[in-house]
């Protein structure tokens, strides 16, 4: 096992972050943390509870109430919500298409960026999301910018819908990211961008299996330095 260092992954939706974090977290022992799925799991409990999502006060308030577990399962990460398994239900069609309006906010940003780090405090970590780099772990001893043609991305997207017996045109899945990722890239806080020292990896034509090396080669120069 590699001594831990921390490893953070950003990059526009659908890229395949989660998949490969997940895999190198496993490969390396090191904790998974799907940042992603924090706010999901506000924009869930915001839609059952009926809160404004243009504010971010009752946002944060709830935010502030409401218990978010990232549960270690059988390689992949539950999402618990006060106590009840919610991993389905964030990756709803309504929860994506709400979840960047819930995650421009600056004080929701503040109160899950703490609880970031908090969870990032061991050692030997994978975290993903959109900020990573640039502002949750800035000192990150590996930064990954991942990314994809939006062909490639609706494609992986439709192939992993089709699976789980979810029929959405791929036209539509296509403009629902390009859309997701206008979004997060013209927030203004904390927008999606590569950091400066982050290293870029398009994954278009590559296999997940490729890509899971790629890092921890990369990941590997970093420990032996
Ligand atoms: O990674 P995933 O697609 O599940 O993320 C859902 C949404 O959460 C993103 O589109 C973005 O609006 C937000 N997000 C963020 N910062 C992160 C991770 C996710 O703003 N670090």
């Amino acid at each position: 096992m590699l001594k831990g260092i921390s490893i953070a992954i950003d990059g526009p939706a659908a890229a395949g972050k989660s998949t490969i974090a997940k895999r190198i977290a496993q490969k390396l022992r090191y904790t998974y943390i799907d940042t992603g799925a924090m706010y999901r799991a506000l924009t869930h409990k915001a839609i059952k509870s009926g809160i404004n999502m243009d504010s971010d006060h009752d946002l944060s308030d709830l935010l502030e109430g409401t218990e978010i577990l990232l549960v270690p399962n059988n390689g992949s990460q539950a999402v618990w919500i006060d106590g009840v398994d919610c991993s389905n239900e964030i990756r709803s069609e309504e929860v994506t298409a709400a979840v960047s309006k819930v995650a421009a906010h600056t004080t929701v940003r503040k109160l899950m960026v703490d609880k970031q780090r908090e969870l990032a405090n061991e050692s030997g970590v994978v975290m993903d999301g959109r900020d990573i780099g640039t502002a949750v772990l800035p000192d990150a001893d590996l930064k990954i910018f991942m990314t994809a043609s939006v062909e490639e991305r609706a494609e992986r997207r439709f192939q992993e819908n089709e699976k789980r017996g979810i029929y959405t045109p791929l036209e539509r899945l296509k403009e629902d990211i390009e859309k997701r990722d206008r979004a997060d890239s013209e927030r203004e806080v904390s927008p999606l961008k590569k950091a400066d020292d982050a290293i870029l990896v398009d994954t278009t034509s590559m296999t997940i299996d490729e890509v899971v090396d790629k890092v921890i080669e990369l990941a590997e120069v970093r420990l032996e330095r």
